[in-house]
């Protein structure tokens, strides 16, 4: 053996000797198990989330929308970015929206004393309620601007730095896996972080990847606590749609924090909303499912699957549908999705 090859063969024996071996559960994902479905529209943005003042007619409104599939992640660093826009201007403060956005941002102006108003037309069964609560970041394309790009990093630094003080409920450390095979396009790139690693599932497969730990949240909890939060605080909640922007004139307070989302497409004129659908398997819990995995889908276009626990149920995802923004389940898709994960776990992917 020549020294090359030899020198080779003990980095290669290193390598595999670095690689961790973990030993995972298989989830129970018959359709048997199965205990709900879910649908809902990620406001993705060309360029990303929109966090900029505007003067409309006297009143100040701060925009603060656009969150795409990274909303519960990023809300809490999105608030910190409008109380810094801000910058403590006197006034009582309309909030236009009850999603995760809203909320996070109400209870953060609540705790620096401003009385918030809460406008929405709708406070249940919103994207916010559909979302998993997997640490998602924000990826923004080339073109866009480092001071964009610089923002959202101080958005996920700030997001994380609270998450992990544990201000609210429903946030845990978990660990992700991420397992790729062939070749396909989609949000997996953001997942290929972390150690490689060996994982040996109950039911005698085997899988290399990535592994990350990380934080997680678990969307019911978190949603929960925040909007308890915000109404302790002393919120005051108006149910009511807004059809223009002239409609925010006839508001009393002198100060708006416009995050309605997708909504704001017709309020306030955007075109850069990229809808993107997904849709989801719910199942029931399974104690030993403690784990989040990506696994991709050669070819897939956009579509992998993911799975994640919550407290109440093991969720099934990874349908990244562009352009669509029906709000309903499509039977063939959900298929699709049993399917791929079905194969997932065969290693026949
Ligand atoms: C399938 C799926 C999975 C996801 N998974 C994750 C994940 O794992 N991690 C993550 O971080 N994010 C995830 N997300 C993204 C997350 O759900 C969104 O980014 C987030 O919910 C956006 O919150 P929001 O408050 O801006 O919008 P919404 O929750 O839609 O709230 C908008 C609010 O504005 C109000 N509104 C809108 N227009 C008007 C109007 N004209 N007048 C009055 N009120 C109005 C609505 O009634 C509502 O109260 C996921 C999304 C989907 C669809």
């Amino acid at each position: 053996m020549s020294k090359f090859c030899l020198l080779l063969s003990v980095f290669c024996l290193n390598f595999l000797q670095a690689q961790e071996e973990v030993h995972l559960a298989v989830p129970n994902l018959k359709r048997e198990n199965i205990i709900g479905t879910n649908v809902g529209i990620r406001p993705c943005r060309k360029t990303g989330v929109r966090i900029e003042a505007e003067m409309l007619g006297e009143k100040l409104v701060i925009h603060n929308y656009g969150y795409g599939g990274s909303g519960l992640t990023l809300s809490l660093g999105g608030a910190k970015e409008v109380t810094d826009l801000l910058n403590h201007k006197e006034g009582t403060v309309a909030v236009l929206g009850g999603g995760v956005i809203g909320l996070a941002t109400a209870y953060d102006l609540l705790q620096m004393g401003y009385e918030v108003h809460i406008y929405a037309d709708a406070w249940e069964n919103l994207t916010s309620h559909v979302a998993a609560g997997i640490w998602s970041p924000m990826v923004l394309p080339d073109d866009v601007s480092q001071v964009k790009k610089k923002r959202i990093e101080r958005m996920l630094a700030t997001s994380h730095e609270r998450f992990a003080s544990h201000e609210f409920a429903g946030i845990r450390w978990v660990d992700s896996y991420s397992f790729r095979t062939g070749t396909s396009e989609g949000a997996i790139k953001t997942k290929g972080l972390g150690e490689p690693v060996i994982a040996h599932f109950d039911n005698g497969i085997t899988k290399t990847g990535k592994k990350i730990r990380e934080i997680a949240i678990d969307g019911n909890l978190f949603m929960q606590d925040l909007k308890e939060k915000v109404t302790n605080k002393g919120a005051l909640f108006h149910t009511h749609h807004f059809h223009n922007k002239e409609e925010l004139l006839q508001l009393d307070q002198p100060i708006i924090i416009n995050c309605t989302s997708i909504g704001s497409r017709e309020l306030f004129n955007d075109k850069e909303f990229i809808p993107v659908r997904g849709q989801m398997i719910y199942f029931a819990p399974q104690e030993n499912i403690d784990y989040v995995l990506y696994q991709n889908v050669p070819e897939g276009k956009g579509i992998w699957v993911s799975i994640y626990a919550w407290h109440d149920r093991v969720i099934l995802g990874g349908i990244y549908e562009k352009g669509e923004e029906t709000r309903e389940t499509v039977p063939e898709t959900l298929n699709m999705l049993l399917n791929n994960a079905e194969k997932c776990f065969n290693n026949t992917l």
